[in-house]
């Protein structure tokens, strides 16, 4: 291969600069031309295609969002649509492409590959939601903002007694929020993985205020259950001001932390290493600290993320 492109889609996440940074930078070094696709899937299939040079990527290492910006682009889905898109890679003489994105991107390039057109998948996504990974790109920049958000409503729960509800993002997916749980000091976790059972939960806030305690911090993954449906049961059951907070897009944003433009930078260059390889159809991942490839259509088709029962357990435990 001479000429590989790159595009981010789907939801941003912090450090996928990092990881453009990486395959542009590693596929010069190995003598390559990398060509950058604006907005995912919508802008290959418009043609807005650019080279990019070493300069191109200059300054983005530390920088929050995509600099190529995302798009959600259900036409994508139509195979007329990415036969277009497909002609457009061969126009620009582009062998292969590397795909930054969560499991609807990994999607697309799955497709494209079944289709002829080699591409390979990073998990680029704050959700942690990919199979073949243990961390996605930008799962620990969000941990740490969701962090800091829960310490600040800590100082205040405690000032007033209050019960907080914290919305943590993650899809179906409750790593972020029992990460958060964990590290945030929560008192109660609720995540997709486990039945919710509201009866249960009011129970050991009740049990929790025999004890003693003044105020209670709850972690919940989103889409579980109206939070603020929940924050007014807390409180009729408690007689309690409870609050809940949905944290939402500020998640999502922010400099990336040193760990994800670390694990950015490793999965870029070795995206670029595969494709040289001959590797194409694979997704990257990071497992045990070790970088690892999967065949792509496997890791929609087959693979599972498990459940951590082991920090779902702790969460519990800690309280
Ligand atoms: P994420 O990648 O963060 O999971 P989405 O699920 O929105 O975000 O997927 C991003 C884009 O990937 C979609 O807008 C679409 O262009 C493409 N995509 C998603 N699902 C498919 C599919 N089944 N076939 C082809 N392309 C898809």
């Amino acid at each position: 291969i001479k000429r590989i492109g790159v595009l981010t889609s789907g939801g941003d996440a912090p450090g996928m600069n990092a990881a453009i940074r990486a395959v542009v930078r590693a596929g010069l070094h190995h003598g390559l031309e990398v060509y950058g696709i604006y907005d995912g899937y919508l802008g290959l299939h418009q043609d807005r295609i650019v080279k990019l040079e070493r300069h191109s990527v200059s300054d983005v290492v530390n920088r929050g969002g995509t600099f190529l910006g995302s798009a959600r682009f259900p036409a994508f889905k139509d195979p007329a649509v990415r036969a277009e898109a497909i002609e457009n890679l061969k126009k620009h003489g582009i062998d292969a492409l590397v795909v930054i994105g969560g499991d609807g991107s990994y999607m697309g390039a799955k497709k494209l590959t079944e289709e002829g057109f080699p591409c390979i998948g990073l998990p680029g996504t704050i959700d942690n939601d990919i199979a073949g990974t243990d961390f996605t790109i930008g799962f620990d920049t969000a941990l740490n903002v969701v962090v800091d958000a829960i310490d600040r409503l800590r100082d205040t729960c405690s000032s007033h007694h209050r019960i907080s509800v914290v919305e943590i993002m993650g899809r179906h997916c409750g790593d972020l929020a029992m990460s958060a749980a964990v590290a945030g000091g929560a008192e109660y976790v609720i995540v997709p993985e486990v039945a919710f059972d509201k009866e249960k939960l009011l129970q050991q806030i009740k049990e929790g205020e025999v004890k003693g305690k003044k105020h209670a911090i709850i972690t919940i993954c989103e889409h579980v259950t109206d939070v603020n449906a929940l924050a007014k049961d807390i409180e009729a059951m408690t007689g309690r001001e409870t609050r809940a907070t949905i944290l939402g897009h500020i998640q999502r944003g922010g400099a990336p932390t040193a760990r994800d433009r670390i694990m950015s930078s490793r999965m870029g260059a070795y995206a670029v290493e595969q494709l040289l390889a001959g590797h194409g159809g694979r997704c990257v991942g990071i497992q045990r600290n070790e970088l690892v490839h999967h065949d792509i259509i496997d890791c929609i088709e087959n693979m599972k993320r498990p459940f951590d029962q082991e920090l779902y357990n702790l969460s519990t435990t800690l309280f």
